[in-house]
């Protein structure tokens, strides 16, 4: 608030503070140097979070490591696929993806991805035969056809991956987001629903998939032993698979446990967010924020909406610049310089097969961050700054 009373543009790129909880167990962390997963014969931070983290989601195992990427790449190596394997991802998604892909010797092959930015299911179903698995990601928490998916993959017997790093809390027909194909990964990174600066968790059902995913985090010599119900199958892949060293810290899960009972008021409150920004922007007739699919119960921290509507590429940057000239920066995907959401910058794959329908999307889609903390005064200020902006441009 200014001090003439004037609301100021909310800083929507500063994380989420740390709850006080957590500074006791870092002190004592500190005090003690017990850092490492391994050292504490038992109940050392990162294994109570992991228990915590499954228990949450009501899945059977979880993994937590350094990023969401580490577990997206750990997930591929445990799933045991064939070098050159392909794996189907959507060409709307951040370039971790594809580069997780390229980092566990598989392929990606891009799957177009429709204007309310799920995975289009008619090329999804053309391009499946012939793939190994399939890496969905619920980019910016947008929860592509599980059903329709799921229902495709399991006929073939291609093991589905959900990149679940912008969706915990997600619910889909009643089921949590990233228990639905065979392995979910989240992430802790600062932009993220809960902030330890970096860090990833898997989870899975799946005990082979969780032993070899535990072995190759780093669980080296006998260290499995401290990952509960899973000694058969550990004991049988020790020394048999690399060990890439991608574990968590303790001090990453000292800062993201007492913010695991915050996750629910979060998601409730991003929700509701959300939603009142939305049904400001949908009033406008060059606006368009697409709607959930029906099974879906979204936990957004941040909006995405469509120019629709007659359009130039030089009215969508004045509309950018308008928007930041009134305090709140909006990205258009694809007219952002070097955006690491564009596929076209993922130069590291070589050259790929347009996707005329995911680009037309991206050079139209609008990306606006909502942290949860944002209170009615500073989501109308964003709401109104980004209708401003289409006046200024369309009158
Ligand atoms: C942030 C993000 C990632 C990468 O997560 P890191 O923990 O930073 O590796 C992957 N996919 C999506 C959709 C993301 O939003």
């Amino acid at each position: 608030m200014a001090p003439d009373g004037q609301i100021l543009a909310p800083n929507v790129h500063e994380a989420e503070s740390i709850p006080e909880a957590a500074k006791a167990e870092i002190d004592r962390l500190l005090a003690s140097g017990d850092l490492f997963r391994y050292t504490a014969p038992s109940d050392a931070p990162v294994a109570l979070l992991e228990q915590e983290f499954a228990d949450l989601l009501g899945a059977r195992y979880a993994l937590a490591v350094s990023s969401c990427s580490a577990a997206l790449f750990l997930s591929l190596k445990a799933l045991d696929l064939p070098k050159g394997a392909k794996v189907l991802i959507p060409a709307f998604t951040f370039a971790a993806v594809p580069s997780s892909v390229v980092h566990a010797d598989c392929v990606p092959v891009l799957v177009e991805v429709g204007d309310n930015y799920r995975v289009d299911m008619a090329d999804f179903a053309a391009k499946l035969p012939g793939a190994d698995a399939v890496m969905i990601s619920h980019m910016r928490g947008h929860t592509s056809d599980m059903d329709a998916i799921m229902a495709l993959c399991d006929a073939a017997g291609i093991p589905v991956i959900e990149d679940a790093a912008h969706s915990l809390g997600t619910v889909w027909g009643g089921r949590r987001i990233g228990t639905i194909g065979k392995v979910g990964c989240f992430s802790f990174q600062s932009y993220k629903l809960v902030n330890a600066g970096e860090g990833g968790i898997m989870v899975t059902d799946d005990s082979e998939i969780a032993a070899r995913a535990i072995i190759m985090s780093g669980a080296y010599e006998e260290n499995w032993k401290k990952h509960p119900g899973l000694s058969n199958s550990c004991a049988h892949w020790q020394n048999k698979l690399p060990l890439y060293n991608l574990r968590m810290q303790n001090l990453s899960a000292a800062v993201i446990r007492p913010q695991l009972p915050m996750v629910a008021g979060r998601v409730e409150k991003g929700r509701a967010n959300h939603d009142h920004v939305a049904a400001q922007l949908n009033a406008c007739a060059h606006l368009r924020v697409p709607d959930p699919l029906g099974p879906e119960e979204r936990a957004p921290d941040s909006i995405q909406f469509n120019l629709v509507g007659e359009w130039t590429d030089d009215e969508a940057r004045a509309f950018q610049n308008a928007a930041k000239a009134r305090g709140v920066s909006v990205q258009v995907f694809g007219l952002s310089e070097g955006n690491a959401r564009a596929f076209w910058n993922w130069q590291f794959l070589g050259p790929q097969p347009d996707l005329p329908q995911t680009r037309a999307m991206l050079m139209r889609a609008c990306d606006v961050r909502l942290p949860t903390r944002l209170n009615l005064g500073e989501l109308d200020f964003i709401a109104g700054a980004i209708l401003g902006a289409v006046a200024d441009v369309k009158g």
